[in-house]
């Protein structure tokens, strides 16, 4: 069996107010709130998923929020920006926008071969909107921005390493990603086609501080793989290269395995089935809190904890 990566699957990342997270992702960015869940690790907390119509591995942002904890620290050891990917033309739409919003945007920079605008949500999380022509998606077509110019979902990451090379052998010896590109410290790589959604950028900061996981910062990221068959075999390969993997952990919305790759950020290989339509139907996501089966029974205490929400106008509606 070959064993494939087939891109990004999720992003997960730490927000604070959760109605902040929620207005900034669906009201501003336009992103499908596609479930509302919690962190099964730690029921108290919210867990909540944006992405297009369907929640499709490659288009799925998530976060945990903790109100009232404090911001972490960007630095080597994370994944420190994600960028979504734009039509080539709707760089001017998208500065027009963030601009009413009062949100300040650096840019657009050139990198590489695309126009990168850059800009940080209301966090700390630092975001880019790469402009590219190369994106087949359409992103989510029924929310606040028109459908021409709707994220199409991710382009690409960052990952700010410390010993840069140990974590590119892992990508191109072991998870089978190629480099494509690089300029001064950055190093792009690709995995599958190469398209928008399976490119990681290695930013090499020997010097630079190590990250702390908290507000504002990304937890981790969640590589796509196909089915349990090959996530098994994934399993086997990298415990055979002696990285400490977890058991198969039963997310809902996929399968996962975590590992800690060697400049420190955490890795997750997540499977692209069974996907978020296993609780609810197309035209209903995002709109009712979602348990998995064992944490149901404690659905009273749990709602008890969390605190309540505003849901966006897309979600209301249906
Ligand atoms: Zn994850």
């Amino acid at each position: 069996m070959e064993l494939r990566i087939l891109g990004i699957h999720h992003v997960t990342a730490i927000a604070g107010n959760p109605q902040q997270n929620i207005d900034f992702y669906t009201g501003l960015l336009g992103l499908r709130l596609i479930k509302v869940t919690v962190n099964f690790d730690d029921p108290g907390t919210y867990h909540f998923y944006f992405g297009d119509d369907m929640g499709r591995p490659g288009t799925i942002m998530t976060f945990f929020p903790w109100p009232g904890a404090p911001r972490g620290r960007r630095g080597t050891g994370q994944v420190t920006t994600v960028a979504f990917s734009i039509s080539g033309e709707s760089l001017s739409f998208w500065e027009e926008r963030l601009r009413a919003a009062g949100i300040a945007a650096a840019g657009p920079v050139a990198r590489f071969k695309e126009q990168v605008l850059s800009f940080f949500d209301p966090d700390g999380l630092q975001l880019e909107l790469v402009a590219n022509k190369d994106d087949r998606r359409s992103g989510w077509a029924e929310g606040p921005v028109p459908a021409e110019h709707a994220i199409r979902g991710f382009y690409g990451v960052t990952m700010s390493i410390a010993g840069y090379e140990r974590s590119a052998s892992l990508l191109t010896e072991i998870l089978g990603f190629r480099k494509v590109a690089e300029s001064d410290s950055c190093f792009r790589y690709a995995v599958g086609e190469g398209s928008p959604g399976s490119l990681v950028d290695i930013l090499s900061l020997p010097e630079a501080p190590r990250g702390q996981v908290s507000v504002g910062t990304i937890h981790h990221i969640a590589w796509r793989t196909a089915n349990d068959e090959q996530q098994l075999g994934w399993r086997e390969k990298l415990v055979d290269q002696g990285y400490n993997v977890t058991p198969v952990q039963d997310r809902q919305y996929f399968h996962s395995i975590y590992f800690r790759e060697p400049g420190g950020v955490l890795f997750e290989i997540a499977t692209d089935s069974p996907g978020f339509t296993v609780d609810e139907s197309p035209e209903q996501l995002g709109t009712g809190l979602k348990l998995p089966a064992w944490l149901e029974r404690q659905r009273q205490q749990i709602e008890r904890v969390l605190p309540p929400l505003r849901m966006p106008a897309s979600a209301r509606e249906r």
